[in-house]
């Protein structure tokens, strides 16, 4: 499903003068946070300024090792881990590089493009992704000014990611003094050009998870439905959990990879939205009234799909130490889950420590359920959609 984003952007923006720009610039975007949903509209974006795809450059995905060896004495004081770790990312750029960056490009979140956009009340980001680049950003101005001596502009806009013109508005002015010249319909066409490509990949990401659903459903196979926020894909904030799980025989789908086309979701959604308990296919009102957060709404709607999903026979859910965000989550997503009988797992206040032992044994567990019970819930959730009452009433007396 495409979000709309502008129209005809591109055909009105006349061609820019583009003679006093840096056609070597490069610029670093640390790998954190949002990023992990938004990289292809980055690259796309600042290819479009004109800046070379190889010299738009990332910092590495979380580790020990970043952390142990950029962020000493620059540390953020949050107990957020997520954010924490954001110092980790700004040293590499500055300082671990071979070919250095000229820009460390850094927005400040305040609200996300959410395909559940109109059908919530807002798609805004957390409080701490909004400020998270500003308090890293202190401990490296603390005791002289890190991004000046390492020769890098340090740029970091608010950014309304849901709002074009805002957007547009908003990085025309934080990169004009990069890119000479800068017009707001040059910006308008390069945002337009990022949604595209980070559409096409977001396309074909849910194509993928359709079709390892479809199979599991047609070999009675189970997948597990990961449930976190885009950042726990980072192997340093998520700790591959996942990858432990495929490592067992069962297919990982993560929430944020759901397929969205109208027949799977006319299969799962349809009775209740003829039945009037549903507005639309996007609509989680009857279980989440405060739908502010965009992260949070998707993941509410992705528990949602997972409980219906034949092929999901179980989700785990990853959260990041003290999340704040998530506490008032943990009940509602485990209810809807299990209402159809999914099996629920959670690995909650995940850090810095990558408790190997206890995850084996866990993820150990998983299996084991799997392997006992995948079959009669599989078979209990295809009755529940087909509206087999017998079948449903059967297999819920044989798990007594
Ligand atoms: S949602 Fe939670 S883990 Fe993520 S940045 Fe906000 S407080 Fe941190």
């Amino acid at each position: 499903m495409r979000i709309p984003i502008l129209r005809n952007a591109s055909a009105k923006t006349p061609s820019a003068d583009r003679s006093d720009r840096n056609p070597d610039l490069r610029v670093g975007i640390p790998r954190i946070l949002n990023q992990w949903s938004t990289p292809r509209f980055w690259t796309a974006f600042f290819e479009e300024l004109g800046v070379k795809r190889r010299n738009v450059v990332y910092s590495s995905a979380t580790s020990d090792a970043q952390q142990k060896q950029y962020s000493q004495g620059r540390g953020a004081v949050d107990c957020c881990y997520p954010v924490k770790c954001i110092s980790g990312h700004y040293g590499e750029l500055l300082t671990g590089l071979k070919k250095p960056v000229d820009v460390l490009f850094s927005p400040k979140v305040v609200s996300l493009r959410s395909f559940l956009g109109s059908h919530v009340v807002d798609c805004l980001g957390c409080p701490r992704v909004m400020a998270g680049p500003e308090s890293a950003r202190g401990g490296f101005v603390r005791e002289g000014d890190s991004f000046a001596a390492s020769g890098v502009r340090y740029v970091s806009p608010v950014v309304n990611m849901s709002e074009p013109m805002l957007l547009a508005r908003q990085l025309t002015k934080a990169l004009e003094p990069v890119f000479p010249g800068l017009s707001h319909d040059e910006t308008l066409r390069a945002i337009e050009m990022g949604w595209r490509e980070q559409d096409d990949f977001d396309a074909e990401s849910r194509e993928v998870a359709h079709e390892v659903l479809e199979r599991c459903e047609r070999e009675s196979r189970p997948a597990i439905l990961a449930l976190g926020r885009p950042y726990h894909m980072d192997p340093g904030i998520g700790h591959e959990i996942e990858n432990e799980l495929q490592a067992c025989g069962y297919p990982v789908i993560w929430g944020q990879h759901l397929p969205l086309d109208t027949q799977l979701l006319d299969r799962l959604f349809g009775k209740d939205i003829r039945d009037g308990s549903l507005a639309s296919h996007f609509d989680i009102s009857d279980v989440w009234k405060s739908s502010y957060s965009a992260n949070t709404n998707e993941l509410i709607w992705a528990a949602r799909f997972g409980a219906r999903h034949p092929a999901i026979a179980a989700a785990v859910r990853f959260s990041s130490y003290e999340c704040g965000m998530d506490q008032p989550t943990y009940t509602p997503v485990q209810k809807i889950l299990e209402a159809r009988g999914t099996l629920f797992f959670s690995f909650q206040d995940l850090d810095a420590t990558k408790p190997s032992g206890s995850v084996r044994i866990r993820t150990e567990t998983i299996s084991y359920y799997l392997e006992r019970h995948s079959k009669r819930i599989m078979d209990r959730k295809r009755a529940l959609l087909s509206g087999d009452a017998e079948k449903v009433r059967v297999l819920s007396e044989s798990d007594e």
